[in-house]
């Protein structure tokens, strides 16, 4: 049951053939849709003024908590088209849990699982036209909730803004994806036990960069974060989760405290078991990754995430060593293929993942 009623105020949308050119080539993160979903949260009124309305930027006053002490979170998700011409929301629940467990760790007010699920429905409703046709394109889906009160003491805030907006994104992986090349930072960590890198909060992400820099400054293109107390295990990689395939098995970190659940962790895990892999959590370190790959019982490792799906890992660097990780291999392909098989709705979804969106009447003809 959702608490919430969206009401819908309509901008015209954008011409067919200009929107049609735009997603021809959405890149990734620039290009958004018309509309954007909104609700507020205080104290006296709980969540209200839930609202689709055209995408505009907000008029937030200098002392909004948000941009002094960091009370935000966010989500990623994504929407696929299919055939039929219904798109699809992969685990919108699964997100909307996270959602609620992001804002409880940051002392910020849940929204309803069935309300973060209305509200990203809402969007597609209206923007359904915006959900790109080719295959391996998709609409990129961004929930999230930042402190709006007007106020400068150091405390949870007592009101708060919720949004969703979306973004065309091109192919997360084509058919040879390239692979990418991965720093051990020696010196930052991105979360310690009792910290905040099991949710999505802002900081977390804001507090990286650094180390992306010095990624990119070793001919690097993402981080992989050890843990922070010996630097000895490997935890995830930017903003993806990490898999080894050593020998017949498919090994990831487990959940140790310190890093992200991924969905689509949890996805890969659960379709490496339906296609007969042996799959295990154990910790991984850093040393055993470098023997593993040199002495050939570490085949393959990939990078997963939303915005990515898979992405073979290629090579690893620290200041003293690195060595090659091996290409895209063929766990990592059929992988690959029986998901987005699912997320485009060419395989049956047994796992009950997609969560379908009508077309809309008003929508522009295609
Ligand atoms: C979002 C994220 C992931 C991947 O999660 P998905 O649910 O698969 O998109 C992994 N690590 C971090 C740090 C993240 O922020």
């Amino acid at each position: 049951m959702t608490t919430l009623e969206f009401t819908t105020d309509r901008v015209e949308p954008m011409p067919a053939e200009q929107r049609e050119e735009l997603l021809s080539m959405p890149g990734f993160g620039s290009l958004y849709s018309d509309h954007m979903v909104t609700a507020r949260w205080d104290a006296a009124h709980g969540w209200h003024d839930a609202r689709s309305r055209p995408l505009a930027e907000f008029s937030l006053h200098p002392a909004t908590m948000a941009f002094h002490y960091g009370q935000t979170v966010f989500e990623g998700l994504k929407a696929f088209w299919r055939p039929d011409g219904q798109r699809a929301l992969f685990r919108p629940e699964d997100h909307a849990r996270r959602f609620a467990r992001s804002a409880r760790r940051m002392a910020m007010p849940e929204l309803p699982e069935a309300d973060f699920v209305a509200a990203v429905e809402a969007l597609l409703r209206v923007d359904g036209a915006w959900v790109p046709r080719t295959r391996g394109h998709s609409f990129y889906v961004r929930p999230f909730m930042l402190a709006a009160e007007t106020h400068l003491s150091n405390r949870p805030a007592e009101e708060y803004l919720f949004a969703v907006i979306g973004s065309p994104a091109r192919p997360a992986a084509g058919a040879e994806p390239k692979p990418i090349r991965l720093w051990a930072s020696p010196e930052y960590v991105r979360a310690a036990d009792g910290g905040t890198g099991t949710i999505k909060c802002g900081g977390n992400y804001g507090g990286s960069y650094v180390a992306q820099r010095e990624a990119v400054a070793h001919g690097c293109d993402q981080v992989v974060w050890l843990d922070a107390r010996e630097r000895r295990y490997v935890e995830e990689v930017g903003g993806s989760n990490l898999f080894f395939v050593e020998g017949d098995r498919l090994v990831t970190p487990p959940l140790s405290g310190t890093l992200l659940a991924g969905i689509t962790r949890d996805s890969i895990l659960r379709l490496a078991g339906r296609l007969g892999i042996e799959v295990a959590e154990e910790p991984v370190a850093l040393d055993d990754w470098e023997r593993g790959c040199r002495d050939g019982r570490i085949t393959e490792v990939f990078a997963c995430g939303t915005a990515r799906a898979i992405a073979p890992v290629g090579h690893v660097v620290t200041p003293d060593r690195d060595w090659p990780t091996g290409p895209a291999g063929p766990v990592t392909r059929r992988l690959l293929k029986a998901l987005l098989d699912i997320q485009y709705g060419e395989t049956p979804d047994e796992f009950g993942w997609l969560r379908l969106v009508g077309t809309d009447a008003q929508e522009a003809p295609r």
